[in-house]
């Protein structure tokens, strides 16, 4: 049996806003009241390990520690099959720049290198969600989501974000990026994830 959250504050171990305010949303109706380790002021941690599970524990553990409260992390990433798997947990670190995130460049690399590596279509490939739910005494609960789907090319679409013009999931014709918002909400990697975790330690 996992352990279950009690209620009360809850430190999203993430500095972006935009994931905050969702995933607070998501988990109101839990009790829980969230803040984030950006507005707790807490040191964001390197993310060493090669896996998501192993990142999102990082994110986790180190805010449970640094803040003494529960705390939850996400870490997320596009998977190709053709491509070994890449970008991986390094997606984020496909559209850096220098000066900010290119996601269009990012695309266009993922594109490229199906293209040299004359990869089969469909382009299969899935975007992964793992969640991690730390205490400070170190105990935790992890829980990973994933949607599959194939790679497209041209990119279509401006309603998501990061790789959803170019990701069209199994079964559909749309990108998550030309997708009404509330469909890929549902269906997504970070729903399927969400629900586990809901079934896991809040419900
Ligand atoms: P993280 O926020 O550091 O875990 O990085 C996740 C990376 O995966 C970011 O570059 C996102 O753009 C990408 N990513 C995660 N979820 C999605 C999604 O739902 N659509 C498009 N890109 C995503």
């Amino acid at each position: 049996m996992n352990r279950r959250f009690a209620g009360g504050r809850l430190v999203i171990a993430s500095h972006n806003a935009g994931k905050v305010r969702e995933i607070g949303a998501l988990l109101a109706p839990y009790g829980a009241d969230v803040v984030s380790a950006g507005e707790l002021g807490l040191a964001e941690p390197a993310e060493t390990e090669d896996t998501f599970a192993g990142n999102a524990r990082i994110k986790a553990h180190a805010a449970a520690g640094a803040s003494g409260l529960p705390s939850l992390s996400d870490d997320s990433g596009l998977m190709v099959d053709a491509l070994g798997g890449a970008p991986g947990v390094f997606t984020a670190d496909w559209a850096e720049t220098g000066s900010g995130r290119d996601f269009p460049m990012a695309m266009k690399k993922v594109w490229r290198l199906l293209e040299e590596a004359g990869a089969a279509e469909p382009r299969t490939a899935r975007f992964c969600c793992t969640l991690c739910l730390a205490w400070p005494d170190g105990e935790d609960v992890v829980v990973e989501g994933r949607v599959e789907g194939r790679i497209t090319w041209p990119m279509r679409g401006d309603r998501g974000f990061g790789f959803d013009p170019v990701f069209v999931p199994k079964g559909e014709s749309e990108t998550f990026g030309e997708m009404d918002p509330a469909r890929k909400h549902a269906m997504s990697h970070r729903a399927d994830a969400f629900a586990k975790l809901i079934r896991a330690a809040f419900a």
